[in-house]
């Protein structure tokens, strides 16, 4: 009976996943890449720590490479995970006018708007700032234990797909933002204590922003999933839509199509669409949405303040003309382009692509493609004035003296940037690069097989 060979003692029983070969070294073929904007099929080269894979023809950032890329994100998850529990145990901001005064704590930003009837916007509080965030970082250091363990954890691929969605709709930051306008706001009024909270919550937020530029998807899921080869007869340098192939929107891996031109990543279990199906009436649908609420958004007053017994409603733009009057301009102006300009500018920058996308000239595509990266980016920094109102409600209660209660506009305007946030989503960037005489773009320039 032969002898099993015996492992040298050097190597230990089971390597791990993540360890400083990049997934370049560990396969000899070439890993295909899908632009997520454009469509521009491409093979990635190898990438050293700090590198990243742009697309030649848009531009798209693919693929990031960071030094040590598990160890990295469980350490920088497990650090915002405890300064969010630190923001959550001390008093967050306090406040005292004539003598009246109290002090409140990160929840309170929610729990009293449910008390004056927004449970809604409450809910939309309470999740973009904690519970997502919360959420977002346990998944992240259940991911990269089990990749250190060379072990992948239970519902490993599960949460790795689901990262990818939640990591749009988390926004600490803004709220930090909204915090810091509040406190301007009501600076002349009162006498404001930054509680231990505050400071807590604001190293949560930069930890938190550093753990979501430390995820290296590429590098997760070849660590989760390996990476099978990508079809035959993919080529290079054109589209790939034509080619019956499509990007997975979650992983990457690049994915044959069937004839109607939709899929399952083999990876990730994500669906594949050659172009996301009726992106463009999806996209009206949304827009005319957030359109409509956009009224009742600007003509209801977003919070009344009551001050011995005189309440006065202030619009939006009621908000920016009594910042300009107490002469904080630069309040006033960041208000001004996150709570007018941006929803604006988005709805109209977004109605205007679904117009020219199907029907216009290809060599505008790239400032085409960089404007709706903009709407993208932008848009859930409109948020501020809702954080803003929930901050207010919560701080200034004192009785008869002064009080801030929501108004109807508040659940209008986080409709609206929650509509247009999911327009953004919506609309598939890849068909500003389209042919407008086919319904997929050709190749360019067909090179010799
Ligand atoms: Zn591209
Ligand atoms: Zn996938």
């Amino acid at each position: 009976m032969p002898r099993p060979a015996l492992r040298p003692a050097s190597l230990p029983r089971r390597a791990p996943y993540v360890d400083r070969v990049p997934p370049e070294a560990r396969t000899t073929r070439r890993r295909l890449r899908a632009c997520h904007q454009c469509d521009w099929l491409m093979a990635l080269p190898p990438l050293g720590s700090g590198e990243q894979a742009l697309c030649p023809r848009c531009g798209h950032a693919e693929v990031r490479r960071h030094r040590h890329p598990a160890q990295r994100s469980l350490a920088l998850a497990l650090a915002a995970l405890v300064a969010l529990g630190l923001a959550l145990s001390f008093p967050f901001l306090g406040f005292s006018a004539r003598g009246v005064g109290h002090r409140i704590e990160l929840t309170q930003t929610a729990s009293e708007l449910i008390v004056r009837h927004e449970p809604l916007v409450a809910l939309a509080v309470l999740l973009t700032i904690l519970v997502l965030p919360a959420l977002y970082l346990a998944g992240v250091i259940w991911l990269q234990v089990g990749l250190l363990r060379a072990r992948p954890l239970p519902a490993s691929r599960l949460l790795a797909r689901g990262l990818a969605h939640v990591e749009p709709w988390m926004m600490a930051d803004v709220f930090l933002v909204g915090a810091l306008v509040s406190l301007i706001k009501i600076a002349g009024l009162a006498d404001i204590e930054l509680g231990a909270a505050f400071w807590a919550f604001g190293a949560f937020v930069l930890l938190l922003l550093a753990t979501s530029q430390s995820v290296d998807r590429d590098w997760l899921w070849f660590a989760l999933a390996g990476e099978p080869p990508a079809p035959d007869g993919s080529r290079t340098g054109r589209p790939a839509a034509p080619q019956g192939l499509a990007g997975c929107p979650t992983c990457g891996l690049v994915g044959r199509l069937d004839a109607a031109g939709h899929g399952q990543c083999r990876r990730c279990r994500e669906p594949l669409h050659a172009r996301q199906p009726h992106s463009l009436q999806r996209t009206w649908a949304l827009l005319a949405a957030a359109a409509i609420l956009y009224v009742p958004a600007n003509v209801y007053p977003i919070m009344t303040t009551t001050s011995l017994g005189h309440a006065s409603p202030s619009t939006i733009i009621g908000g920016v003309v009594q910042l300009i009057e107490m002469g904080s301009w630069p309040v006033a102006a960041v208000i001004l382009v996150a709570s007018v300009i941006v929803p604006m500018g988005k709805l109209m920058a977004l109605a205007w692509l679904c117009l020219v996308a199907p029907r216009d000239r290809r060599d505008r595509s790239l400032t085409r493609t960089r404007m709706y990266r903009l709407t993208e980016f932008i848009g859930r920094w409109s948020m501020v004035d809702i954080f803003v109102v929930a901050i207010l409600v919560a701080l200034i209660r004192a009785g008869n003296l002064m009080a801030v209660a929501p108004g109807p506009a508040a659940l209008a305007f986080g409709g609206v940037v929650i509509l247009t946030m999911l327009a953004a989503m919506t609309f598939d960037p890849r068909l500003i690069w389209d042919d407008p005489a086919g319904r997929l773009a050709p190749a360019d320039e067909d090179a010799p097989a």
